[in-house]
């Protein structure tokens, strides 16, 4: 059988987690440490695969939480898979759904506060009452869709089996996604149903990439998804239980502040075996993440907040953030930033800009979406080439220095 992913690492960082290398899949190359660029309903909203690609994007991540719901991962699999669906020639990878299916009813917001009706302490939740959102027994989770209130229930096995029918390249297993805070009992239960659901998760998973390979379809990867909240022995537990698993990478995920990266991400990756890629899940909205991230032993990141953050004309610039809809951008015939090589910058100017945005011009959407996805990608790009040239924490410093200026956030040290 041919193998659905391989990971070599060329180069590392002394007295850091920090690696360079190349996960290779069956839809080309993926250059690590880099950004994912956050294509959550097959699509990177106001963006063509085009641009996408122009812009540096290696690889696309999709929700299949949002596709099983619309259109269907049965539709998805009629197109040829999700590559295939949207037109993106690259790899690919869907998340499990597990996040969303907890966080449902809380708008995805992604905080301490966030999951807050898991936060029970309960044993199982069996005596969930009916207005609640999401009950979780040892099975699985049943909880309503969002956009019809309808009931639905996803288990280890229903995730595998979507996620085989989305077939993107790399795949998450099914996992609890806790509040952070929930007592510390709670959470240990829900560490234990998650490392059975990740037994699960390979056993199906494995299944069904043999009967890919009677069919001559190419192999998919499965990542193992460590959780443990903010608790260093259960971290590092969940690293130990899912690395001696064998799963093709892993993920990290649960809800921790970006401040605990160098608590929480190092507590599991000094505990992974360090031959397989990790995955930091929908995290990196601010460039001091990904500084942090990649020093404590993160390959790939997803975040949609680039794209959302342009939509709301939010845009990231090396000089710390602006809003591009203020006044006193109205004038200003100048790119949105100087040093930056994406396509917006070297066509527009802020004034332009500005205007779309005014008038609501759907324009103004996809140029602020180009930028902002290039200056994270970007970012990541030029991380690696630190690391393969041993600059890592002169860029890192310079960098986060000019950014922030006098506001460094919590957990960077320079
Ligand atoms: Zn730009």
């Amino acid at each position: 059988m041919q193998d659905s992913l391989s990971f070599d690492i060329t180069h590392k960082l002394d007295g850091t987690l920090a690696r360079a290398g190349v996960i290779h899949t069956p839809h080309g190359d993926i250059k690590t440490p880099a950004y994912i660029v956050g294509g959550t309903k097959a699509t990177v909203k106001a963006l063509t695969p085009e641009q996408v690609s122009g812009l540096g994007g290696q690889a696309v991540l999709a929700n299949t939480y949002h596709l099983m719901l619309r259109p269907g991962a049965d539709i998805v699999q009629q197109a040829g898979g999700l590559g295939k669906f949207m037109n993106w020639q690259g790899p690919t990878f869907t998340d499990s759904g597990g996040f969303q299916v907890f966080s449902l009813g809380v708008a995805y917001k992604k905080g301490i506060d966030a999951v807050a009706h898991t936060e029970k302490g309960d044993a199982d939740n069996a005596n969930a009452s009916k207005d609640q959102l999401v009950k979780v027994t040892e099975h699985g989770a049943f909880f309503r869709s969002h956009l019809d209130g309808s009931k639905l229930e996803m288990t280890p096995e229903s995730s595998m089996e979507l996620q085989h029918k989305i077939a993107a390249d790399i795949h998450m297993a099914f996992d609890e996604c806790p509040a952070p805070l929930a007592p510390r009992q709670y959470l240990e239960e829900s560490l234990g149903r998650t490392h059975a659901w990740a037994e699960r998760c390979l056993e199906r998973h494995q299944t069904l990439n043999s009967a890919h390979a009677e069919t001559g379809q190419p192999q998919q990867a499965l990542f193992g998804v460590v959780q443990g909240a903010r608790k260093e022995d259960l971290r590092r537990a969940s690293a130990q239980f899912l690395g001696e698993r064998d799963f093709d990478g892993y993920g990290l995920g649960g809800i921790f502040e970006p401040g605990e990266i160098p608590s929480v991400v190092r507590w599991v990756n000094e505990t992974l075996p360090e031959n397989k890629p990790r995955h930091l899940l929908g995290m990196g909205s601010q460039p001091a993440d990904l500084f942090l991230g990649v020093e404590y032993g993160i390959d790939t990141f997803d975040c949609i907040a680039p794209t959302r953050q342009a939509r709301n004309g939010a845009i990231y610039t090396y000089g710390g953030r602006i809003n591009i809809k203020n006044q006193q951008y109205k004038t200003d015939f100048t790119p949105i930033d100087t040093d930056c090589a994406c396509y917006t910058c070297v066509n527009y100017t802020r004034a332009y800009i500005n205007h779309l945005f005014r008038a609501d011009e759907i324009l103004g959407a996809t140029l602020a979406s180009i930028h902002n996805e290039y200056f994270v990608v970007h970012t990541v790009d030029r991380i690696r080439d630190s690391l393969i040239d041993n600059t890592f924490f002169d860029y890192k410093k310079s960098f986060l220095l000019r950014y922030y200026k006098d506001n460094l956030p919590a957990g960077v040290t320079l």
